[in-house]
């Protein structure tokens, strides 16, 4: 059998695919982790530029700010020294006066460079003339309270002009100190806006960026996600299928099969599996190796696929036994030709280069839902057709059939049970006596079995010794009712001889001459005391056996009698051919022996050729009078039947009322 279990799906895919999804995601957790730092650093880089910038431009502001407040003074400071001196003539308040116009032209300068350029020059095409003309002032104002003209300076300095031009440079000045606070302030102001851009546009871009990093990534899951379940597919694919053949498995059949009777049901349509079992493979196998039996197989594969429709399905059940699955949506008919064309298709020979081998296929049928309702139990029984289907000599197909699967089964419990009855002593031996016709008296008696069931009472032979036949019991059967039947022989109340019976397979048996005479010897009982009846049937089957079993008994010391004569072949070269001692006339010929004038002529004749033969005759099933009569006219030496007597245990022989009272049950002698 081909080996399906050596290979296993393939894991390594799977194995790559996880790591490289690890390796995509480190490197995407690195790829996060190296933008992090660069925000931070850009962000750091960022809030100490904007922090210096800050700086600086709070210090302009404190500077303008500090500016405006000391061209404020100094401008007061100028005018109350100009008017000090001009009154007094004090030289201090002239010299302070002198000090004090320079001093205000440089902070105004100052206040001039540190405003706008557009307020600067706005303050000075303002003031221009107004300082120039002012400054002439001062200058006259300062000569002549230098040359003692206190009158003439104050007249400047309180002039209307004087007032109105200062009043005009002091409004100046104001809008230029203005100006460059508003501007220093706008500074700062536009500092904390761009910070806060800044900052926002950093916040956006690490959102940004995160979002890419997490679409890459899930982009990336979302790939291998893919590649997983191909290589998952891949894998149930492979657990799913026979390495071999390729075919689907067992377990693929199951749920296939499950899937397909689901709908089936709904669709009320009818299934039929068909068990498929190679008829002659072992020995293809057997001689000409694995090889060649996979080669087999695979072809064997081939063929099926191409025997079944698209929808049915197709698997490889076992060894050399496939399954198909037939859905009937065509009718009841087509499950019937798809097996006949399969048995058709594997009977015609495979060739392998010079190599023929010939194998043919047996088909088990089972319908869904006629014959089951479950996967197992449509299998078993295609399985139960099919072991019919072998049985019946192969090559065909067999249906399903309640009634003889229940026989089949019944049949294994029966045998189980008499292997048990034998070994527990429970087959028992009955005896019937066999009478001279002349003399009406008891010859012989004829070992019969009978089952003492515990449940079912006592059984006849007709219930089981096929069975035992069958199983190969008949052998322990027999020897076991020899040896009680050895025992009884002693409690006879005649010196009576014993006939007992030998089915046609036991003719096969090796063991079985010896056995029996191991037996007498082990009870003491002679062997010319033992007659053994044959059937037809045991000389046909191998005659040239038959010829030396009968020629060891015979040998031994005992007799033969061929049974149940007239009923089977009836094949007189027999009787010439074989030295049997006694021939027992069947009692189908007995019986009608009144009704139809063939009997009496075919009686008659048989006994003509016996006396020819020196044989003796013995009639069988007699139960009137007028039969025994008959018989004995016809030159019958024996009879058995009813009449004499029926089966009985050995304790009752010797009872008148078991037996026919007229009977001599002791003969003379
Ligand atoms: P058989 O060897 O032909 O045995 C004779 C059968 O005819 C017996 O049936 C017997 O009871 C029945 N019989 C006898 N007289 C009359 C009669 O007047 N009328 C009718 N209708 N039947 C009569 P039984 O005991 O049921 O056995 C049936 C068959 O089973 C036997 O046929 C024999 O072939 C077989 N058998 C019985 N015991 C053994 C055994 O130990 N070994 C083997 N191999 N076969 C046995
Ligand atoms: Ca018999
Ligand atoms: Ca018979």
């Amino acid at each position: 059998m081909p080996d399906s279990t050596s290979q296993r799906p393939q894991l390594l895919p799977t194995v790559s695919i996880v790591e490289g999804t690890m390796r995509q995601s480190r490197r995407a957790v690195m790829l996060a982790l190296a933008g992090a730092v660069a925000i931070t650093l850009v962000l750091l880089g960022e809030r100490m530029w904007s922090g210096e910038a800050m700086k600086a431009a709070a210090d302009r502001h404190a500077q303008a700010y500090r500016l405006a407040a000391d061209l404020r003074s100094t401008q007061q400071q100028l005018t109350s020294a100009a008017q000090l001196a001009a009154v007094t003539g004090d030289s201090a308040w002239i010299d302070r006066f002198d000090r004090l116009v320079p001093e205000l032209a440089r902070t105004t300068e100052h206040a001039a460079l540190l405003a706008p350029p557009e307020a600067a020059l706005r303050f000075e095409n303002q003031t221009r003339e107004a300082s120039a003309t002012l400054s002439r002032m001062h200058l006259s104002a300062l000569e002549a309270m230098g040359s003692g003209g206190a009158a003439a300076a104050r007249g400047l300095l309180e002039s209307d002009r004087y007032r109105k031009l200062s009043a005009e440079v002091q409004q100046a000045t104001e809008s230029l100190t203005t100006a460059s606070l508003e501007a220093t302030a706008a500074r700062v102001d536009e500092l904390r806006e761009r910070s806060y851009f800044v900052a926002a546009a950093m916040l956006l871009t690490t959102v940004a960026l995160g979002f890419t990093l997490w679409r890459r990534l899930s982009s990336n899951l979302t790939n291998s996600r893919g590649s997983l379940m191909d290589a998952e597919e891949r894998i149930q694919r492979l657990a799913a299928s026979d390495l071999l053949t390729g075919l689907d498995n067992r377990a693929a059949l199951h749920d296939a099969m499950q899937q397909l009777m689901a709908r089936a049901r709904r669709t009320e349509h009818s299934l039929a599996v068909l068990m498929v079992d190679l008829d002659r493979f072992k020995p293809v196998n057997d001689r000409h190796g694995h090889m060649v039996g996979d080669m087999v197989l695979k072809e064997v594969a081939r063929r099926l696929t191409r025997c079944v429709r698209q929808g049915d399905l197709l698997a490889r059940y076992g060894g050399d036994e496939f399954v198909v699955v037939v859905d009937e949506t065509g009718g009841v008919g087509q499950a019937v030709s798809t097996a006949e064309t399969i048995i058709d298709r594997m009977a015609q020979p495979i060739q392998f280069g010079d190599l023929v081998v010939s194998v043919g296929a047996s088909v088990g049928m089972a319908r869904f839902p006629a014959d089951a309702f479950t996967d197992d139990e449509l299998l078993r029984k295609a399985d139960s057709a099919l072991y019919r289907a072998k049985q019946a000599g192969r090559g065909g197909v067999c249906l399903y059939e309640s009634r003889l699967d229940e026989r089949l089964s019944e049949r294994h419990a029966l045998e189980q049970e008499l292997r048990e009855a034998i070994a527990g002593g429970q087959l028992v031996p009955f005896y019937q006596p066999i009478v001279d016709l002349s003399q009406r008296s008891v010859r012989s008696l004829e070992l019969l079995c009978r089952w003492r069931h515990p449940v079912r009472g006592l059984l006849a032979p007709d219930k089981f010794i096929a069975v035992a036949e069958d199983s190969g019991l008949i052998g322990p059967l027999t020897m076991s009712l020899l040896d009680q039947a050895c025992k009884d022989i002693a409690k006879f109340p005649g010196p009576w001889r014993m006939s007992f019976n030998v089915a046609p397979r036991q003719i096969q048996d090796e063991t079985l001459v010896p056995q029996l005479l191991k037996i007498l010897a082990a009870n003491a009982v002679p062997p010319s005391r033992i007659d053994v009846e044959l059937t037809e049937t045991a000389l046909v089957n191998d005659t040239a056996r038959a010829r030396s079993v009968i020629l060891a008994l015979k040998r031994a010391g005992m007799t033969v009698t061929l049974d149940d004569f007239g009923t089977g072949y009836s094949s007189l070269s027999y009787l010439a051919e074989m030295t049997f001692d006694k021939i027992k006339i069947d009692r189908s010929f007995v019986r009608t022996l009144h009704d139809r004038p063939e009997s009496a002529k075919i009686v008659d004749a048989i006994v003509g050729l016996s006396r020819s033969l020196g044989v003796h005759t013995v009639a069988e099933g007699v139960e009137t009078e007028e039969q025994a009569r008959a018989l004995q006219r016809l030159g019958c030496t024996f009879a058995q039947g009813y009449l004499f007597g029926r089966p009985v245990r050995a304790a009752e022989l010797s009872d008148r009322a078991a037996l026919a009272k007229d009977l001599i049950l002791v003969p003379a002698s």
